[in-house]
């Protein structure tokens, strides 16, 4: 059985996959320093074991303790307003810590690593659906350090044949179908939560973020893909690794608007949005979604969730579920 080491596997996306990658009859070891994660999103059948991308000492600790087959690396800070008030801290975790993690692969002989990249590598789109040749000019630290990290893998495949696969999420979505697992962020500033929060009360409102976009109903337009399906591509990309190394994008290929996701999110819980109409957010393109084409043709992946109405009732389901569970 292969040993795949989850590094930052209690957040959001890595636990989902480490329950998918357990699922499958993998062994799972997850490696996590907790600051964002939940040691309790981390499913029991996993070694956990705790460890910091910038200590190195920890990181050797790992690789000492279990003999790792691949890497699954989702170990990065992601909002992007802290990325350009504190730069520093982007640089040092993301790019800092990931050249770490694979100079300890390398010292171990491990070479096979696939890594959750964004869509936000790309920068102001200059046409749509994007694809994985569109060029990438970021506009914020954020997308800077996981372009950075991208060339990395790639010059690393070149000197030291590192096998790399970087998945370039557009929005992960939605919870475990079994909503035993489902996003938790903290601070939370993705749309789909605050949405179910303002249903359930937690929140006074939604505020919708700019309503002159140039799309069908004003409102920006973004792809949505159910964190399983992102889970599945994980394992996918895997089983890959050897045959081919490159970027990948990871979206359903189809928009949605943010009025769309507040009615699908009426539509599931049944209850009125309370809405608040406020100024555009800094940086937020008008439409992003995905040609997902290499995904299908080089992965064989094929997203089962294609309608953001079963994507939210997912995440409804564990918003409702969470309150008991934390
Ligand atoms: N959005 C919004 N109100 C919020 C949070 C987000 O209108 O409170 C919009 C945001 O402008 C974007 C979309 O919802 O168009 C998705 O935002 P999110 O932060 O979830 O993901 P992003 O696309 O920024 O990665």
């Amino acid at each position: 059985m292969k040993k795949i080491l989850v590094m930052g596997g209690a957040g959001y996306i890595g636990s989902h996959t480490v329950k998918h990658l357990l699922d499958n009859d993998y062994e799972v070891v997850v490696a996590d320093n907790l600051i964002y994660g939940h040691l309790n999103a981390v499913d029991k059948r996993a070694s956990f074991i705790h460890a910091d991308l910038l200590d190195t000492i920890s990181l050797q600790r790992v690789f000492q303790n279990y003999k790792i087959d691949a890497v699954v690396h989702f170990a990065a800070f992601t909002y992007v307003g802290e990325s350009v008030e504190n730069p520093e801290k982007y640089y040092y975790n993301n790019v800092v810590g990931t050249v770490n993690l694979l100079n300890t692969m390398k010292n171990y002989g491990v070479k096979k690593i696939v890594f959750s990249s964004t869509c936000a590598t790309y920068g102001e789109p200059k046409y749509m659906p994007l694809d994985e040749k569109h060029s990438q000019n970021p506009i914020n630290p954020y997308g800077r350090t996981k372009l950075m990290i991208e060339q990395i893998f790639s010059d690393y495949a070149k000197a030291y044949d590192l096998e790399y696969i970087a998945l370039r999420y557009f929005n992960a979505a939605g919870a475990a179908s079994d909503a035993s697992i489902g996003e938790d962020h903290n601070p939370e500033t993705h749309l789909i939560p605050l949405v179910l929060k303002a249903i359930k009360g937690e929140r006074a409102s939604i505020k919708i973020f700019g309503t002159d976009y140039d799309t069908p109903d004003g409102t920006c337009i973004r792809d949505y893909i159910h964190v399983e399906d992102l889970a599945l591509a994980h394992r996918l990309a895997l089983e890959k690794l050897g045959s081919y190394s490159g970027c990948i994008n990871l979206g359903t290929g189809v928009g949605t608007s943010v009025k769309e996701i507040i009615k699908a999110a009426e539509d599931v819980s049944g209850k009125k949005c309370p809405v608040e109409y406020a100024e555009r957010r800094a940086g937020d393109p008008a439409r992003l979604f995905a040609n997902n084409s290499k995904a299908k043709d080089i992965l064989g992946w094929q997203p089962k969730y294609n309608d953001i109405k079963d994507i939210v009732q997912t995440a409804w389901n564990w918003e409702l579920k969470k309150s008991s569970w934390i």
